[in-house]
């Protein structure tokens, strides 16, 4: 393992910039942790050329992104209106229309906003099937660009006809997440989590409108993670709005242990340019400090000039940053789980003993989660049993996940040491800190119970000496 691997995960868009294998392995290479498919755009075919590629290129984690409950304008072709023109947007008999027939749910008064709320238009009449909405100022429509309807509560489907075909997709190309746009509530996710059965499938709910904050808790609660999607954000919220709540978002994912990332715009001006600026760096640099597992590409690598290059500045800026990252306590309660506890131990051991890794033999996961919230700025070793599980830890900020032939059910410590030494994961010098479920005395399997400080030089000596199953554990 290198020293200098970064903790924080980069996940990049793929889109015409980067759908190329040669491109995808130096993006690999430059720091990219994992991908993002967004179904808004391309079809079924092209995902799957893209996921080959990806496999090749390396040991990449996937996610698909479903686009939910999202309005869009429908149209054939382009159109340009001049300052103070009135736009008729109707049901599908019309040439501009939206992609649900919601001309019911609009009244004379309402704010429609197009294209990341860049043209905004203000309906003045409502007829049966159509509205007239004014634009003050100069317009253009186009055919699928977003549109939001701020303040308004509209009764959607949860899941478009796309979004469940791309589902069954998921499920049989193995994909690691699905980010479930527009979120609004715990039953979207509750919802799809249905649809994904025993797929192993884990659900990131993307924040991108007023009633994914207004149920951001119970949200947070049921998603295996959370995506601050600040595009939709900036134009339902007004964009100083942006920060706190992506701060807020942030602390209650980390508390709670949920993946929590941080998307959109963060090296924008990449997308023309071989440098990006001061502030982009430095929004960059504040969203590790805030908590972020994860730090986001779209436009940047799917469309732009320097998709290789904005990985590189975004792996620059998290090395340089992460030693800053203030440890946290997020286990506030008394009486907690004894594998919750323990992962209280390994932060406390940080400041009284030296030890440079910590390994985590985790069947699903949570013991190497609990131990990432703390940000204790050592490189987490999660063991687990499956590649999809591999693939979805390797997201979480220090955690480098692995597989192992280890048996959960009786896992031997001196043998797990020696495989990670002989796949090059630890090294002779390493101290480390290992924590697992040994069986307790009555011979039960158990959760997460069991500490060991172990020095990976004196493990080897031991088991040249004795092989690696003589001494019983414990
Ligand atoms: P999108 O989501 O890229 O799918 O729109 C992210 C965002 O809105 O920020
Ligand atoms: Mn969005």
């Amino acid at each position: 393992m290198e020293n200098n691997i970064k903790n924080t995960k980069i996940i990049c868009t793929i889109g015409p910039a980067s759908d190329d294998l040669h491109i995808m392995q130096n993006m690999y290479k430059a720091g990219m942790d994992a991908v993002r498919i967004n179904t808004a755009h391309g079809d079924f075919k092209s995902y799957s050329s893209i996921l080959k590629k990806v496999r090749k290129a390396g040991d990449i984690t996937t996610m698909i992104d479903i686009k939910g409950p999202e309005l869009r304008i429908r149209c054939e072709q382009r159109y340009e209106f001049p300052r103070r023109t009135d736009i008729i947007i109707g049901d599908a008999s019309h040439a501009i229309t939206f992609n649900y027939n919601i001309i019911s749910n609009l009244k004379k008064g309402d704010i429609i906003l197009i294209e990341d709320g860049k043209y905004r238009l203000k309906i003045i009449s409502k007829k049966n099937n159509y509205v007239i909405a004014h634009s003050e100022e100069h317009c253009i429509i186009e055919p699928n660009k977003n549109v939001h309807l701020p303040g308004k509560k509209i009764k959607l489907p949860s899941l478009t006809k796309k979004d469940i075909k791309a589902v069954k997709f998921c499920i049989d190309e193995k994909i690691d997440y699905i980010a479930l746009s527009f979120c609004r509530s715990k039953h979207d996710i509750i919802n799809l989590r249905n649809r994904l059965g025993e797929s192993g499938i884990k659900i990131i709910a993307k924040i991108e409108n007023s009633e994914g904050i207004e149920n951001i808790i119970e949200i947070i609660d049921e998603a295996d993670g959370i995506m601050v999607a600040r595009g939709d954000l900036g134009v339902v919220l007004s964009l100083e709005k942006v920060p706190l709540v992506q701060k807020m978002i942030i602390r209650e994912c980390n508390e709670k242990g949920k993946l929590v990332i941080v998307a959109t715009q963060m090296l924008e001006s990449m997308i023309n340019n071989p440098i990006p600026t001061r502030a982009e760096i430095s929004d960059v640099a504040n969203a590790i400090l805030d908590g972020a597992d994860c730090i986001m590409l779209s436009a940047e690598t799917a469309v732009g000039k320097y998709p290789v290059k904005a990985i590189e500045y975004m792996t620059k800026a998290a090395l340089n940053i992460e030693h800053a990252v203030p440890e946290r306590d997020p286990v506030k309660n008394k009486n907690v789980s004894v594998s919750e506890a323990l992962s209280h131990c390994v932060e406390d051991l940080c400041d009284k003993i030296d030890f440079t890794k910590v390994v985590c033999l985790t069947h699903e996961g949570h013991s190497a989660i609990r131990v990432s919230r703390f940000r204790i700025n050592k490189p987490i070793i999660a063991v687990t049993s499956t590649k999809q599980l591999q693939r979805q830890l390797n997201l979480y900020y220090g955690i480098h996940a692995t597989i192992t032939k280890s048996n959960f059910e009786d896992p031997s410590t001196t043998e797990l040491v020696k495989e990670l030494y002989d796949n090059h994961i630890l090294e002779k010098d390493d101290t480390i800190i290992l924590t697992a479920g040994l069986r307790t005395l009555n011979q039960t399997i158990s959760n997460t119970n069991t500490l060991l400080i172990r020095n990976v030089k004196e493990v080897l000596k031991y088991t040249r000496k004795y092989g690696t199953r003589r001494r019983r554990r414990l």
